[in-house]
């Protein structure tokens, strides 16, 4: 099929467009910045996600992806569109829909002079009622053709998590696929986009597809908050949460694979932004989301007790004490840093009075862009590690979990904020303090 993704240089544009021409579809991946799609045309990928540079390079030598600032001729030369803009959250946390206006308007102008069927796919976040409410009426307007009997519509929420994004793209077995349609004649042909992917396909109105996405994301961050709460209390009383947290999975109604490991809160372009959505939407048609207010109530705090727990362990006030942060992104696997925990943390620290360095491999050059020259960007961890009073484990990554790699430290104190070390693996003289674990010096 010919499919033009609008948005393509985001990270679900450029993921939804590269995947689907890997499965043999023609795609026009449409940006609106000529030097990235430029870059991509070179076949570098504007983002970090794993085996998505090889596959980028394999679809451009293909010649099934198409990098595009012409929006028009994408649309007029394809099937479907897939709107992939961004959907941020505005001041008061509802959704902003700007992008989504603004790409509704350029592809109903586009489907104007288009001959032929075509179905124009929602694929961003979006709250209950905007593909019918907003979307429609402008393709209407500006093409001046009718739905059902000139054009289709669906609504196709994402789920891929970044970090593994081109897998769960590609393999949408654990997540399934949602396609919300306005009639049968469109979901017929979004399913069949979808036919050669391994995963459920479930049909349903636009509007429960809009909602699923919102229950699915707001479901996985209460899950989150719950064992970030449970994890403070459990460290007051002196209580080790990951026993809790294997008493919890033990229970075949909660069980395993839940998001119950406590942390410094969740980040990313998804979970803050689209419980906040949520919210304002609930609100908007009187309804008191407590449950949902909690999840963030409680996330908006958590960055901040890694720092109590520096400040009770190296001291207080941490004023002049070198602090080595381990881990930007706001996961591991991504250089996102849209919402990142570390932001918080690193923040705080600075206000404190702390000289701060930070390693990330991958998000560095987004970390740059948000704490400019107020921190010292080391290009491996030791490097990070070696002058630091303390050191603060904020992201996952896999690297973070080896011991040996803290020997270099000139302070003995690791805060780990993800749990990815196991203190009895550490060498002698080590404090370890994390989120919801009491603290073990190693003599
Ligand atoms: P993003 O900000 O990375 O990408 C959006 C892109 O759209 C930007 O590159 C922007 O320049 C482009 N754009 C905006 N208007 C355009 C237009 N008229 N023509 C062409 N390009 C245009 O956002 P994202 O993280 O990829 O998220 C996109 C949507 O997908 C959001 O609604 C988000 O909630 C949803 N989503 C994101 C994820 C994720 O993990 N990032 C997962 C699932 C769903």
């Amino acid at each position: 099929m010919r499919i033009a993704v609008v948005g393509g240089t985001g990270y679900v544009g450029l993921t939804t467009a590269v995947c689907l021409a890997a499965r043999g579809h023609l795609v026009f991946c449409v940006g609106r910045s000529p030097d990235k799609i430029q870059r991509l045309i070179q076949g570098i990928p504007i983002i970090y996600e794993e085996k998505l540079e090889e596959m980028l390079k394999d679809v451009l030598k293909r010649r099934t992806f198409v990098p595009t600032t012409d929006l028009k001729k994408a649309v007029q030369g394809s099937d479907v569109s897939f709107i992939c803009v961004g959907t941020p959250c505005g001041d008061d946390g509802s959704i902003d829909l700007t992008q989504i206006r603004g790409a509704s308007r350029e592809i109903g102008c586009a489907l104007k002079d288009k001959v032929g069927y075509h179905v124009v796919v929602v694929k961003s976040t979006v709250v209950p009622g905007t593909t019918e409410d907003i979307v429609l009426p402008i393709l209407e307007k500006f093409s001046g053709k009718r739905v059902g009997a000139d054009f289709g519509v669906c609504m196709n929420p994402e789920f891929l998590r970044e970090g593994r994004a081109v897998n769960d793209f590609m393999l949408p077995k654990e997540t399934g696929i949602v396609i919300g349609e306005i009639d049968q004649k469109s979901g017929d042909l979004v399913s069949k986009i979808y036919e050669d992917f391994d995963g459920e396909i479930l049909r349903t109105s636009i509007r429960a597809a809009e909602m699923i996405k919102y229950a699915r994301n707001s479901y996985l961050a209460k899950d989150i908050s719950f064992a970030n709460e449970f994890a403070n209390i459990c460290q007051r009383l002196g209580v080790d949460y990951l026993d809790v947290k294997k008493g919890l999975e033990m229970d075949a109604r909660i069980g395993e694979g839940r998001f119950l490991d406590a942390g410094a809160g969740f980040g990313g372009s998804c979970f803050p932004k689209d419980v906040n959505a949520i919210v304002a939407k609930a609100k908007e048609i009187g309804i008191l989301p407590v449950m949902l207010e909690s999840t963030l109530n409680v996330n908006e705090v958590q960055p901040y007790e890694l720092v109590k727990l520096t400040k009770q362990v190296v001291g207080n006030p941490l004023n002049g004490k070198r602090i080595a942060v381990l881990g930007l992104a706001f996961k591991p696997g991504t250089d996102d840093m849209r919402e990142a925990p570390s932001i918080k943390v690193i923040n705080s620290l600075l206000r404190e009075g702390c000289e701060i360095s930070v390693y990330d491999s991958k998000a560095v050059r987004n970390a740059k862009k948000i704490f400019g020259s107020h921190v010292e960007y080391a290009e491996k961890a030791e490097e990070a590690l070696r002058h630091a009073d303390a050191c603060v484990i904020v992201t996952e990554w896999p690297e973070f979990a080896n011991p040996k790699l803290y020997t270099c430290m000139r302070g003995r104190v690791i805060i780990d904020g993800r749990r990815v070390l196991n203190p009895a693996t550490l060498p002698l003289g080590f404090i370890y303090h994390a989120i919801g674990f009491l603290g073990a010096v190693k003599k």
